[in-house]
């Protein structure tokens, strides 16, 4: 089993990565940055972003297992003192052996941006944002090639399933199982009176549709694909939709989604 680790540099994350290191070694893994067949992201779910860009290119062939070093995180569902157990998982000494993981596969989002420059084209683990540099933001919303609204207010975010947990929830968005093949718009700070309309509801397409976000005016926008941050004044539009990719997690045990959830914001 080729494996490869990611932390989040702090001092904990940096002393269990060299433990995992110094177990996987003992039970035979073997260290591999250029084709891992799991890619293990010790830190939180923001250490999990930065583990999902950096192999990018490789989504398709691996899968991503994360050990969360404060709470148990929507990514992260190992816990700094099981690392040994989840070792002795990986390389099938676990009891009863032999352990095969379970991958479950969640949906991403894929984008592309088209400015007077050029285009560019992106995947979303958790979600993307365009927002105003200097106030308002003037957007036309289209689905499915039909203008749906005209947006003012401070931006728009597109959430994929497992990133409905995140920036989207805080926009008053809904959690949706990963099972299910959507992406979710949500507004930020929409104006709404009697000369602006917006829908108001956050909105659930499936794979199927496609949104067009048009920028209506000269602006300074930010878009933001997940942790990353991409200043753009030239922007003509953005297409997204859910993109025919997914991202693998492998299950050694079960991490059911709502139970998750619950943890998270409840108890
Ligand atoms: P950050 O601002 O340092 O941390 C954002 C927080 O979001 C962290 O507590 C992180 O958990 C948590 N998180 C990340 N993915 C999540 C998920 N799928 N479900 C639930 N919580 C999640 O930024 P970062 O660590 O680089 O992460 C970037 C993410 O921050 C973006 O993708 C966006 O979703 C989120 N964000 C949220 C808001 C908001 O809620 N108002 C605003 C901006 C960005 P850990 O502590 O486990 O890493």
């Amino acid at each position: 089993m080729r494996y490869y680790v990611l932390d989040r540099g702090d001092q904990l994350s940096i002393d269990l990565s060299q433990k995992f290191h110094k177990l996987a070694e003992e039970r035979g893994l073997q260290l591999d940055a250029e084709s891992p067949e799991i890619v293990v992201s010790i830190g939180g779910d923001g250490t999990m972003l930065h583990a999902f860009h950096t192999f990018i290119d490789r989504i398709p062939e691996l899968a991503f297992v994360g050990v969360h070093t404060g709470h148990l995180g929507f990514y992260a569902d190992w816990q700094c003192e099981e690392l040994s157990t989840l070792v002795d998982y990986m390389c099938g000494k676990s009891d009863p052996a032999p352990h095969k993981p379970r991958i479950v596969k969640y949906p991403l989002v894929e984008l592309e941006i088209n400015r007077k420059s050029g285009t560019t084209s992106h995947i979303a683990l958790n979600e993307f944002t365009l927002k105003g540099v200097e106030g308002t933001v003037v957007l036309q919303i289209d689905i499915n090639d039909e203008t749906f609204e005209m947006f003012r207010g401070d931006g728009i975010c597109v959430s994929t399933p497992s990133g409905s947990t995140a920036y989207n929830k805080s926009l008053g968005g809904a959690m949706v199982h990963p099972s299910i093949e959507a992406l979710q718009i949500a507004e930020i700070a929409s104006i709404n009176n009697r000369v602006f309309r917006t829908m108001g509801s956050p909105l659930l397409l499936p794979k199927h549709h496609h949104c067009d976000i048009f920028s209506r005016r000269e602006q300074r926008l930010m878009l933001t694909v997940d942790h990353t941050n991409y200043p753009i004044d030239d922007l003509i539009s953005v297409r997204c939709q859910v993109s025919e990719k997914k991202v693998s997690f492998a299950r050694y045990r079960p991490f059911p989604f709502w139970k998750r959830v619950r943890s998270s914001f409840l108890v």
